[in-house]
């Protein structure tokens, strides 16, 4: 964010402030999200958390292979994603083969968390896969990759799945939001298939999020594990545009964990991080609620179309959702390996 050098600058800037508080300090220089990042191997960090094996699967996260998981996720044959949508269960089974392919297991029986959801109660039915039923089918899709040493605490990296589906001809893509999200999450799958964790990672692409956090609100409320033993949280939504840097929202109450994430981005990124309360508006909430150190993180001042068919594949920044990945993939690594 540009500080205003007219006479009212310093009014300005302190406003500023309050609304984007930048996590580092005057004089570290500030990159933005859609600059390349140098090779991590090459920076002498001070954080011993982080030794070269994974400096090098972050320095190979390639936003041209994110951006292709994106363009299947919001291709035309996926119809928007709408919960309930038969364009929804092949997105879902498309993300579920990928967590085979990259060692991540079903938590029980299935990657599928089926449930019935009432038509009636969803906050928007408008964005429901046109149904004259009283209750369609919709899964959540989750995965674990156990932890070596502590496998009953979890880090969760989590996204929501869904979108708008169709209306009449257009189809509402939703590359941003939030096919951008999900290929995040598998990307960070993919990096970590070969190397062990301390604590379980487990991956989530959630449903119904678009109609009233309704997959999320149904994984609290039916947990396949203990939430008490969630020890870190990212939900990822609308992460592939906006230049200026990160938001990291729900950091009340979990302002230790907060540290170690601006700790890495200080040693390694130099992103601005925005801060902000928890709020309704994506699948942390409730985790949030819940006392879970559960973050929301997404790009600051994206420039996509929002809710609209316009919402396309090619507009997705490759170096946005790279660098986000790698944050990503930097934080979940940190605090998968506690307890080592
Ligand atoms: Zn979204």
């Amino acid at each position: 964010m540009k500080v205003n050098t007219t006479s009212n600058g310093g009014l300005l800037s302190a406003v500023l402030f309050f609304l984007f508080v930048p996590s580092n300090n005057a004089q570290s220089q500030v990159r933005r999200l859609d600059q390349r990042v140098p090779a991590l191997q090459m920076i002498t960090g001070s954080d011993s958390s982080f030794d070269k094996t994974i400096l090098e699967l972050v320095d190979k996260v390639n936003g041209k292979d994110i951006r292709s998981l994106i363009e299947t996720l919001a291709s035309d044959s996926f119809e928007g994603r709408a919960t309930g949508s038969a364009g929804f269960e092949k997105a879902a089974d498309f993300v579920a083969q990928h967590f085979e392919k990259n060692n991540v297991v079903p938590i029980g029986s299935s990657y599928f968390q089926k449930f019935k959801l009432d038509t009636k109660t969803v906050r928007s039915k408008v964005h429901l896969h046109e149904t004259s039923n009283d209750s369609v089918e919709t899964m959540n899709v989750i995965g674990i990759k156990k932890g070596t040493f502590h496998p009953d605490e979890y880090v969760l990296i989590m996204a929501h799945l869904d979108h708008l589906g169709k209306r009449q001809d257009s189809v509402y893509h939703g590359a941003n939001d939030n096919a951008s999200g999900v290929a995040v999450m598998m990307t960070v799958a993919e990096m970590l298939k070969n190397v062990n964790t301390s604590r379980s990672v487990v991956f989530i692409a959630f449903t119904g999020e678009e109609v009233g956090l309704m997959g999320s609100a149904y994984f609290v409320t039916h947990p396949p594990i203990d939430l008490k033993k969630i020890k870190f949280m990212v939900n990822l939504d609308l992460v592939g545009s906006g230049s200026n840097g990160m938001m990291v929202q729900g950091i009340d109450g979990h302002e230790n964990e907060f540290s170690e994430i601006q700790q890495i981005n200080q040693t390694y990124f130099q992103f601005e991080l925005g801060t902000r309360p928890n709020s309704p508006n994506s699948d942390q909430y409730y985790f949030h609620l819940l006392g879970v150190p559960a973050f929301f993180m997404y790009a600051y001042n994206g420039t996509m179309p929002y809710h609209s068919p316009g919402d396309t594949a090619e507009k997705i920044d490759i170096l946005v959702v790279e660098n986000v990945a790698k944050f990503v993939l930097m934080n979940a690594w940190k605090f998968a390996q506690k307890g080592r």
